[in-house]
């Protein structure tokens, strides 16, 4: 398996890819490509991402059957199921890199601030675990001057969210932790910007590479 700088660069590459309009998502799909991972699987990186539709995860990164462990969940929130499904691909197949990936105007950030701001009593309980999820690494900007703009607040906070949940991830369990201190495992956050397709890795980057 590829050190987890070398799987960012990949997928940095891919993004690069992406967003020049030169995909190579034919061959990446391909019957043959299809065959040849049935048997088996060594995703380079596993990627929590939302499950929003203008950000699916392959196509983003121009990557294949077979090359990404991914986990979509509105919000890219970290609960039991995917920590344990992060530790998965980790131990089963020794994937080293581990994105956390929100995006621009993220609707469950902006549910999670507009319930904060206007709390409403009969959103599902099972909506509501989300936003519980995401209200912590949030509510505290509304405290700060960002309050009175409510774009840059958006902003902000889709970027303390990812933050929140590289942090949560990486203290999410003996076997990861371990697998950090030991064995190169890396833990990183980007952002997708829906307007222009780039993927920025801002956050756990080590310095030369940030
Ligand atoms: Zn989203």
């Amino acid at each position: 398996m590829i050190s987890a700088l070398d799987a960012l660069k990949l997928l940095q590459e891919g993004n690069r890819r992406f967003t020049s309009d030169a995909s190579s998502r034919d061959e990446f799909s391909s019957r043959l490509r299809r065959i040849e991972t049935a048997s088996g699987q060594q995703p380079f990186a596993a990627i929590l991402g939302c499950s929003d539709s203008r950000v699916p995860v392959e196509i983003v990164f121009d990557q294949g059957l077979g090359d990404l462990f991914v986990i979509r969940v509105a919000g890219n929130i970290v609960a039991p199921s995917q920590i344990g499904s992060v530790e998965f691909a980790a131990e089963q197949f020794g994937t080293r890199l581990v994105v956390v990936l929100g995006h621009t105007r993220c609707g469950a950030i902006e549910a999670t601030l507009e319930q904060l701001q206007r709390p409403t009593e009969n959103q599902s309980h099972n909506l509501h675990s989300i936003v519980d999820l995401i209200r912590p690494s949030v509510e505290g900007l509304l405290t700060t001057h960002l309050r009175h703009d409510l774009e840059a607040l958006a902003r902000e906070a889709v970027r303390a969210n990812i933050r929140a949940s590289v942090r949560h991830l990486r203290r999410g369990s003996p076997i990861i932790e371990h697998l950090i201190q030991q064995a190169g495992l890396m833990v990183v956050g980007a952002e997708y910007s829906l307007e222009t397709g780039v993927v920025d890795f801002f956050d756990g980057l080590p310095k030369k590479n940030s």
